[in-house]
């Protein structure tokens, strides 16, 4: 079954083909990174005006790319939520003219979902249940995946996301924006046990995450610099910054895995692609004994072919959506 997705949830305009939930016959991204960065983030309204401006070139170039014609697809799948509602509804209205018009099944599919289902594309012996930690810009999820389509939330953040902290840390150093590979750049230089910063814990709640007292604890550093006229060794601070994160993350995973007996890990989100968090979890699941899967850079951040792989189980399981799909800015991992 070939399904082309779209993707337009945020700042990125993506369509791939998709055969049969795990093979990518093609993936085509339109950043808009470059658009946002002189904003210092992503500015809804224009995501969205770029988003129509890109989508019908990419999924010309989607369906190129696969060396096919959309006679030959067997059914459209679109990212319905959650993100941007604006950017949310470019893709939504884009797929079900398309459905409509040819006649195809139209599979509404959950982003975040989508983020684990990237886990499927590269590793063909991955099946659930395992535990998923999907670390992206706006979700920090604990999540058991019991079966294609079926998850357990076990923790959350209470505050920022991973990729949110990632990004301020970013900024307050004067990295810029999108500051998450940025900050993964600069920690190589520098020293992760340079300064002690807090690891943050949500007493009597296990596996959930806080990111905000770092992000303050940081904030609080660089002020006192400022304020004794020392330098800040921003690769120190980055790298620091950085060791806490991976810290809170190892630990939740590992206290998940311990208690609820999984042998098998995967990491997903756009903060999955960061190398610290990469050989850290790598080590530790070499130590342990645990299976641990992570999909390539490129498939970690916003892309369409994860939304293909996720389509195909939703499809499999009886999933198909009618021409009233809405885009739902909201909505929950889970939900339909
Ligand atoms: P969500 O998926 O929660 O709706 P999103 O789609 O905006 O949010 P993703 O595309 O999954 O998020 O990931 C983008 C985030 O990943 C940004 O916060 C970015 O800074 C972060 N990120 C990307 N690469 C790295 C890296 N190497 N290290 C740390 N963070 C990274
Ligand atoms: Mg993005
Ligand atoms: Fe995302």
């Amino acid at each position: 079954m070939k399904i082309l997705a779209i993707e337009s949830s945020c700042d990125e305009t993506a369509a791939a083909v998709v055969e049969d939930g795990r093979k990518v016959l093609s993936s085509v991204i339109s950043s808009q990174i470059s658009i946002h960065t002189k904003f210092g983030g992503v500015v809804p309204e224009i995501a969205s005006r770029k988003h129509i401006e890109n989508i019908n070139p990419v999924i010309r170039q989607a369906l190129s790319d696969a060396n096919l014609t959309l006679d030959e697809v067997d059914a459209i799948a679109v990212t319905y939520g959650p993100g941007l509602v604006g950017a949310l509804l470019v893709g939504v209205a884009e797929a079900k003219a398309i459905a409509y018009a040819t006649n195809k099944p139209l599979i509404g599919v959950h982003h975040i979902e989508g983020h684990i289902s990237a886990n499927y594309i590269e590793n063909q012996d991955l099946e659930p249940p395992f535990i998923c930690l999907v670390v992206s810009g706006g979700h920090t999820h604990l999540v058991v995946v019991k079966d294609y389509g079926e998850y357990e939330i076990l923790g959350k953040t209470r505050d920022d996301a991973a990729g949110e902290a990632f990004d301020k840390v970013a900024r307050a150093v004067g990295l810029g924006y999108p500051g998450g590979p940025k900050v993964d750049a600069m920690a190589k230089e520098g020293n992760p046990h340079a300064i002690e910063f807090p690891r943050g814990a949500v007493s009597g709640s296990p596996y959930d995450f806080s990111f905000s007292g770092l992000k303050s604890a940081v904030l609080n550093y660089l002020n006192q610099c400022e304020m004794k006229g020392e330098e800040v060794n921003r690769a120190d601070v980055c790298a620091s910054f950085q060791a806490s994160v991976v810290d809170s993350l190892v630990s939740r995973a590992f206290a998940a895995l311990d208690d609820f007996g999984y042998k098998k890990l995967a990491i997903a989100g756009g903060v999955a692609s960061n190398s610290a968090i990469r050989s850290a979890f790598i080590s530790e699941c070499e130590k342990k004994g645990v299976e641990f899967y992570y999909p390539s850079p490129i498939l970690c951040t916003d892309n369409a072919a994860m939304i293909g792989s996720a389509a195909y189980y939703d499809y499999k399981n009886g999933i198909t959506h009618g021409l009233d799909l809405n885009a739902v800015p909201n909505l929950k991992l889970g939900e339909r």
